[in-house]
């Protein structure tokens, strides 16, 4: 279908008009296509190869609105590094539509990067091609790995010049998600004393996108419940993945538990719990190890914007449950990771403690040694080359791996068997920050093939595919001290 045959429904203008202004995207010069993700085009019924690329990068880059768009920015706050900033809003993305897709699913569309909206501040309401590329990228990586997100539909360059540390040129990506609302979008209202409109936002998020709970006489306490639950999930699989989101502000959360804003994010590499991923988090707040504490403060802070429809005692009781449910969530990811799928036995936590200490020892790349340890057989006889190349200290990798083959040999699995099993579970291939550089070095001369190869190959993570082991490597010299900032 072409854009004009699309289902839309835009159920975010239905709440009061002070939930979010009307805009126009305002547009940028000689719009090209840069990368159109024709996967998420499918996802909305969008029939692009009607389309010419130029028709594309006109619509994509918001410089033509199509009948049935009603473009509008959104109201929200936020907890910024800890700190209150009692307005924020989408100060360069713009919601175009939403679609209702041939399977009844409901998609936002929205562009990011599009023009000045009244939410702006002091930025000029762009974003650069090379962080469009690394949200581009990322998210439809973390896709591929089966974590919950946003996704990337198109991006579409411009000469346009945009000023940030040096001189950049714009871009402006389309992005999708069942809905783009926030932990801010409540903490707005309730910060100004507005309740009915916490209420009236609450009941709108219920309606749409938990309908189980419609009607239910807790409502607002379960809704609660699900996003600690979706919160805690996600988090874990963060964790599990060694990702990074290096922004968690409460701006940054979505309501549905996606993975959203993606910035100076990053994967970790050589193992470090401590790292800090984002070069302008100069406290650490949100490195690696503390993303699970910052997902229960940013909860909290949710939790206080609904006071008015929670009793404390609920608020408490899902608070504590998002502790409990990601504790066991990454714990069962961690085991499955092992290849332990036998559930937890004694010695267990020992067992993957003990692993994750050596991998901090020795600087182990995270994804290439639980990716390594498939080739673990439980009887031994094997090298097992490539993973003891991980450990410094091969003594204690050896007494290590005795122990590991005797808890496998006790799991009762064949080798074959757990060897697919966690190969679907640790990525051979993340999005690493120098592989995101290499595709951006590439698109800032117009060469887009980069980043094709990488969409093909991230789509895909967890298989081998051929002739890609380069991609498999940690980070070169040139980039073992690539910084990424809130720059963008
Ligand atoms: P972020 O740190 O990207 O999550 O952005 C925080 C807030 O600043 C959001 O409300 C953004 O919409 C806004 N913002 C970030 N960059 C720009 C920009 N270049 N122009 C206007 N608003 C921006
Ligand atoms: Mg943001």
């Amino acid at each position: 279908m072409s854009w004009d045959q699309l289902q839309y429904d835009h159920s975010y203008h239905r709440l009061p008009e002070h939930f979010y202004s009307r805009v126009v995207p305002t547009p940028v010069p000689d719009p090209y296509l840069v990368h159109l993700n024709t996967e998420a085009a499918r996802l909305i019924g969008l029939d692009h190869e009607s389309l010419t690329e130029a028709e594309l990068a006109a619509v994509l880059s918001g410089n033509r609105l199509v009948d049935g768009h009603e473009p509008l920015a959104m109201l929200y706050a936020g907890h910024q590094f800890g700190q209150w900033v009692s307005q924020l809003g989408d100060g360069r993305a713009i919601q175009l539509a939403e679609v209702i897709n041939p399977e009844r699913q409901r998609w936002a569309l929205q562009l990011k990067g599009s023009g000045l909206t009244p939410y702006s501040r002091g930025g000029d309401g762009r974003a650069v091609l090379r962080s469009t590329v690394r949200e581009y990228l990322c998210s439809e990586a973390m896709h591929g790995l089966g974590i919950p997100t946003t996704r990337a539909l198109s991006m579409v360059g411009s000469d346009m010049e945009v000023y940030r540390e040096e001189i950049e040129t714009a871009a402006v990506l389309l992005r999708l998600a069942p809905s783009f609302v926030r932990f801010g979008h409540f903490e707005v209202f309730a910060s100004r004393g507005q309740t009915e409109d916490v209420k009236q936002l609450a009941d709108y998020v219920i309606a749409q996108h938990y309908p189980e709970l419609a009607g239910q006489p807790h409502r607002y306490a379960e809704f609660f419940l699900k996003v600690a639950e979706l919160t805690a999930d996600l988090i874990a699989q963060w964790q599990a993945v060694g990702f990074m989101h290096g922004v968690m502000n409460t701006d940054n959360m979505s309501i549905l538990g996606l993975t959203i804003d993606y910035g100076p994010y990053g994967f970790m590499e050589a193992y470090r719990p401590g790292h800090i991923c984002n070069h302008s988090d100069y406290s650490g707040r949100y490195r690696y190890k503390h993303q699970p504490d910052i997902g229960l403060w940013n909860l909290s802070r949710l939790g206080e914007a609904l006071g008015s429809l929670i009793d404390e005692a609920k608020m408490v009781k899902a608070l504590t449950y998002y502790e409990r449910r990601f504790l066991q969530r990454y714990s069962e990811l961690l085991h499955h990771k092992l290849g332990l799928f036998d559930g937890p036995q004694e010695g267990d936590t020992a067992l993957i403690n003990q692993f994750m200490t050596m991998m901090e020892t020795s600087g182990a790349d995270f994804t290439n040694s639980f990716r390594a340890l498939a080739e673990v057989n439980a009887e031994g006889s094997d090298t097992v080359e490539a993973l003891r190349d991980e450990f410094i200290d091969r003594a204690a990798f050896g007494q290590w791996l005795e122990a590991y083959r005797e808890r496998l040999q006790r799991s009762g699995m064949s080798d074959a068997e757990r060897r697919e099993r966690m190969n679907r579970i640790n990525p051979r291939y993340v999005l690493r920050n120098y592989l995101a550089q290499v595709a951006i070095d590439q698109a800032q001369d117009k060469d887009y093939r980069e980043i094709d190869r990488l969409m093909t190959l991230l789509r895909r993570p967890f298989e081998e595919q051929p002739g890609m082991d380069e991609y498999t490597r940690p980070a070169p010299d040139w980039a073992r001290d690539m910084e990424v900032s809130c720059s963008s």
